[in-house]
């Protein structure tokens, strides 16, 4: 992108993925006046139904991507295992933000490991398994590890915690011997993450350090407000999520994921290069959302600081919800009625019509005038809902 002339609202802005990623960037498009074009083979897809424009083929697809290149005057992407290929082929029509190449490196937790060494940002101790060969020189000190799958894990799944060298062997021949990475376990005090949005001219702007719980695996709630993290840890983590940014010649909305070991120290886990769950409590409790950073970056408007307005706790809302005491019975609607006469909540659901254990369906962002305001409230709606207590 030139970055010299935006896009201005009334141009199409296109997205390849339509996940409830894509469907929230959708909403902040047309919420500025944009059209929105969504490319995803599902008809039932959470973006596909509330887009101006909805084309169901395969990411590979090359009339699809083709009717998706017709369509937009620029386009971006929700999905980060959207093959990449797509995006070079899109990108020689169309301006692409984030670029091929970056997505390229997030989609690959060896490249990003490469990318965060060059960035001297450090990252847990790890080697890179792709043959017999690099199995058996595996440095004993990397156990107890988890074994990664190096392409196409989310929400902690192509992952295994082994202990022992046969145990290393026996995950890696499970996940079909493809590319891994073997990360040390580390003893983790926190987790955290920063979403940084970078303009094509380089202007850079993030916002607050979030708090992130994950149980099994998968984010459950996020916690932002003054003081969630310590100040100075704060400062390094942005500071490092600008610097992993800027070596990627980043062009878009890019989130870093950190985890705060028990003696303090700042370890960067992983990237997605696109808005995060953990920054979905941007829609309520800041000027700007980390949706709207996304329309601003790839249309090359303007970035402005965001500023967090209140302090947030955003709960997710897993398909788990709906079959309480764990029935696999009929499923059930969530106590929405009650959650949300409680102050300061905010609903959000993706569309999607079967609710499934772990499925992301939703979430809700709490925001109130203090931290513990917030917090109290998210206890009870959590106590509503059947999310167990934080
Ligand atoms: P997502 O895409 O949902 O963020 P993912 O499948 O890419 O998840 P990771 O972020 O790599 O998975 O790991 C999921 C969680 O597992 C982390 O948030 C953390 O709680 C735990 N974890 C991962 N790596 C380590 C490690 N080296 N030491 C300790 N805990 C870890
Ligand atoms: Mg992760």
């Amino acid at each position: 992108m030139s970055g010299a002339q935006p896009l201005l609202p009334g141009a199409t802005l296109g997205v390849l993925g339509g996940g409830q990623l894509g469907r929230m960037f959708v909403h902040a498009a047309q919420a500025m006046g944009y059209f929105t074009a969504v490319l995803d083979a599902d008809p039932n897809s959470p973006a596909g139904l509330v887009s101006h424009h909805h084309i169901r083929t395969a990411y590979e697809d090359p009339d699809g991507l083709a009717q998706l290149a017709g369509l937009s005057d620029a386009v971006t992407t929700e999905f980060e295992n959207v093959p990449a290929q797509a995006l070079r082929t899109l990108g020689a029509e169309r301006p692409v933000a984030p670029a091929a190449d970056a997505v390229a490196i997030a989609q690959d937790r060896a490249a990003e490991k490469a990318h965060f060494g060059r960035c001297g940002v450090p990252c847990a101790p790890y080697a890179v398994i792709a043959s017999a060969a690099e199995l058996a020189a595996v440095d004993a000190a990397l156990l107890p590890g988890i074994l990664k799958t190096a392409r196409m894990g989310y929400d902690g799944k192509g992952q295994s915690r082994v202990k022992t060298r046969e145990e290393l062997a026996d995950a890696w021949q499970a996940m079909g011997e493809v590319p891994c990475v073997l990360e040390k376990m580390l003893p983790l005090a926190l987790e955290c993450s920063v979403i940084v949005a970078r303009g094509a001219d380089g202007a850079c702007v993030h916002l607050p350090v979030q708090r992130n719980l994950h149980r099994a695996g998968i984010l459950a709630v996020t916690e932002v407000h003054e003081g969630n993290v310590p100040a100075d840890l704060a400062e390094q983590a942005v500071a490092a999520a600008k610097s992993i940014a800027e070596g990627l010649r980043y062009v878009g909305v890019l989130c870093v994921e950190f985890f705060v070991l028990q003696d303090g120290s700042l370890v960067v886990n992983e990237i997605a290069p696109r808005p995060h769950n953990s920054g979905h409590y941007s829609q309520n409790a800041c000027d700007v959302s980390q949706f709207e950073l996304q329309v601003r970056t790839m249309a090359g408007l303007p970035l402005t600081q965001p500023r967090q307005h209140s302090p947030a706790v955003m709960l997710n809302l897993l398909g788990d919800l709906w079959f309480p005491q764990g029935t696999h019975a009929q499923p059930q609607t969530p106590a929405w009625a009650a959650v949300l006469a409680l102050p300061g909540t905010h609903l959000h659901l993706y569309g999607k019509a079967d609710a499934k254990p772990g499925r992301k369906m939703g979430h809700l962002n709490v925001t109130a005038a203090t931290a513990e305001a917030a917090r109290a409230t998210a206890l009870q709606a959590a106590a509503l809902l059947g999310i167990e207590a934080f």
